[in-house]
Formats: structure tokens, sequence, C-alpha cells
């Protein structure tokens, strides 16, 4: 072998790898746009800042509409529970019924009402259905 060639060793590899590995997470970590949750102005009646609140309700993720217990902070459901209490799941809860917070702040989420694919005003959507929408 020549002089010009040279062999890697395993601490070379390794060394490499290292480098490698430090760039891509420091090109990852590159910081997005910074999203702040603000508290309420004015805040509900008997709402501690930071004290979670739990809430009985049922999950919205099929049509078998599980019993859940929803924990809040700051007016905010951050997580659902099985409700052991509830005839039908008896305190189980699938993973659908898990991830239902997450489209609550799905940026995607739709925040207006459409029609045949259209943005549209909410009036439409209410004289189309003949009874007020809450
Ligand atoms: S917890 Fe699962 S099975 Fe129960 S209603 Fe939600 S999605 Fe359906």
């Amino acid at each position: 072998m020549g002089e010009s060639v040279r062999q890697i060793t395993r601490r070379d590899f390794f060394r490499f790898s290292g480098v490698g590995f430090a760039a891509g997470l420091a090109i990852s970590c590159k910081s997005k746009t910074v999203e702040k949750a603000l508290p309420y102005l004015n805040a509900q009646e008997g709402l501690t800042p930071g004290v979670a609140q739990w809430y009985a309700t049922t999950c919205q993720g099929c049509s078998a509409s599980c019993g859940v217990l929803a924990r809040s902070r700051d007016g905010r459901p951050v997580k659902l529970e099985g409700n052991p209490d509830h005839p039908m799941n008896r305190g189980g809860l699938c993973a659908i019924g898990q991830a239902q917070t997450r489209g609550l702040y799905d940026p995607a989420r739709l925040k207006q009402p459409r029609v045949a694919g259209q943005d549209c005003d909410w009036k439409i959507p209410r004289r189309r259905s003949g009874r007020p929408i809450r």
C-alpha cells in the first residue's frame, strides 16, 4: 500500500461520524417560528393558572363515543384519559382517542365553514341547515 493512501481506523470512523451527526443535529435544530400560548386576559371564575382541571366528556374519534376525562390546563385540553366510570370503555382509550387533543391544535384545522370546497361565511351553513349553529 502506498504512502498516499491512509487507512481509516475505527477511531477515525467514529470521529467523522460524530462530526456528521453534530452537523446534522445543528441543521435540524434551526429554530422555526416561535409560537406562544398566552394566558387568559379575563380568566374563568374558579380557574387557577397552572392548576389542571378535569372534565368528563366523550371521545369523538369514532361512533363508539367512549367516555373520557379531559385534563385541561389554562382552559386548553392537553390530555385525555379513559373514564373508568363510563360503561362503554371502562377506563380504556385507544390510540385514536389518545390523539384527539392533537386535532385541536392542528394548524391545518378549518377555521371557518366550507361549502363545495370553498371557504364561506357562517350565514350560508346556518341558512342551509335551517337551525342555529353554535
Ligand atoms: S377512544 Fe377509540 S374507540 Fe373510543 S370513541 Fe375514541 S376513537 Fe372510538
